[in-house]
């Protein structure tokens, strides 16, 4: 059999951003996923694209900023090349304080970020109820992201990897149970069917890319389960994606989207009493309206998780032409369209443009 250029193990945001980027590239992709799991993250994420509000480290807020930046161009791309929309939507993310210590916090992160360039403005209670009457009631203001937005992560991961396909990839509804190596190196990938001979593999498995057989190291890939749950929007309310410290609601389509939880629950992805209970306090407490809502849909899913919170981004350092793009995290969907970017970077050229110094997978070993 001859070998694919490159083998990519998952198929999920991660797998598939990369997959498009690479391929577009000129390179000849293999993409292995069998399902997806119904624990995966991506179908289960609120996609936000919350570069600016997210918590995050130091290191990773200009890059997220630069893969928010990416979507603008990219929804167009993928719904003139395969009809799909992304339900990308730029419209900004208020982070709402409720007490004092919070407003004082966030005056400062706007202070912080405007002195960084970024765009950046303090929400006013009496702006807060101008724009959005009947939210967040109680508040003392907000900090007020407007080039934050959100995205469908689902409609995302059909569009990359119809793209892909569309430029030559294959798609195996494969589960991949090990590498296949030898003398350093490594040459394909296991499944059920055989070995399918690669010259280079890309692990973008999320929380199950540690149980691929074969890796030279152990990754520290732990779930973190979010919990969320669906109601229709309130029809006289506007539109909004507003955020606080214990939650989240926001706009998909009809529906309002709420969350989430941060739990340590191994591999089981179902929902609780006490995860829902929290979600839904958290987002009627920012969008009162809710309360009465019928509740649609809930579900959960596994984030991608590492013990200092950044992805693992680059090559294995002892065996040749292994990737990594997994550990994504709470952000996988806003990072997505940049990983894609910096793995076909390093695929082609072998390097990227991109700081990939904090990401490498061997951090946990020093
Ligand atoms: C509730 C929740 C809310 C979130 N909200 C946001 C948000 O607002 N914004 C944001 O940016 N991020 C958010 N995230 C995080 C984001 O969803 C993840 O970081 C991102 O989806 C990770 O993508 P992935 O492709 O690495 O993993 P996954 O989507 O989990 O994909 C991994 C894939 O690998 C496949 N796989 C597993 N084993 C194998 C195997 N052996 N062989 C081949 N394939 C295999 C699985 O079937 C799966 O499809 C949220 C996550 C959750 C759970």
């Amino acid at each position: 059999m001859k070998a694919v250029d490159v083998a990519i193990v998952g198929g999920g945001a991660v797998g598939a951003a990369c997959a498009r980027a690479v391929a577009l590239r000129g390179l000849e992709v293999a993409i292995f996923e069998p399902g997806p799991d119904p624990a995966a993250a991506s179908p289960a994420s609120a996609g936000m694209l919350a570069a600016q509000v997210e918590p995050g480290a130091e290191t990773l807020v200009a890059l997220s900023v630069r893969s928010r930046d990416l979507y603008e161009p990219l929804a167009p791309a993928l719904l003139e090349t395969t009809g799909i929309d992304i339900g990308f939507w730029r419209a900004g993310i208020a982070a709402v304080a409720f007490d004092d210590p919070a407003a004082d916090r966030l005056k400062d992160e706007v202070a912080r970020q405007r002195q960084a360039g970024l765009r950046c403005d303090w929400l006013e209670p009496d702006d807060m109820r101008e724009r959005w009457p009947g939210a967040a009631p109680d508040c003392r203001g907000a900090l007020f992201a407007p080039e934050d937005g959100a995205l469908d992560p689902e409609a995302l991961t059909r569009a990359c990897l119809a793209d892909a396909r569309r430029l030559g990839a294959t798609l195996h509804a494969e589960k991949v149970d090990a590498l296949a190596s030898a003398e350093g190196r490594v040459r394909g990938v296991v499944t059920a069917r055989g070995t399918a001979p690669a010259e280079h593999v890309l692990l973008a498995a999320g929380v199950w890319s540690q149980q691929i057989g074969g890796l030279p190291r152990a990754l520290p890939v732990e779930p973190m389960r979010g919990q969320m749950a669906a109601t229709a929007w309130p029809h006289d309310t506007a539109r909004a994606i507003l955020y606080h410290d214990h939650g989240y609601v926001l706009a998909r389509g009809p529906d309002a989207v709420l969350g989430s939880t941060m739990e340590r629950a191994g591999f089981d992805a179902r929902v609780t009493n006490e995860g829902l209970a929290q979600i839904f306090r958290g987002a009627v407490r920012l969008l009162p309206a809710l309360v009465t809502q019928p509740v649609q849909r809930m579900w959960a899913g596994l984030r991608p998780a590492t013990p200092d919170g950044l992805p693992i981004m680059g090559r294995d350092p002892d065996t040749e032409r292994l990737w990594y793009a997994t550990g994504h995290g709470r952000n996988g969907i806003l990072h997505a369209a940049l990983t894609g970017e910096i793995m076909a970077d390093l695929l082609t050229s072998g390097v990227t443009d991109v700081d990939i110094g904090p990401f490498r997978v061997d951090r946990f070993q020093q």
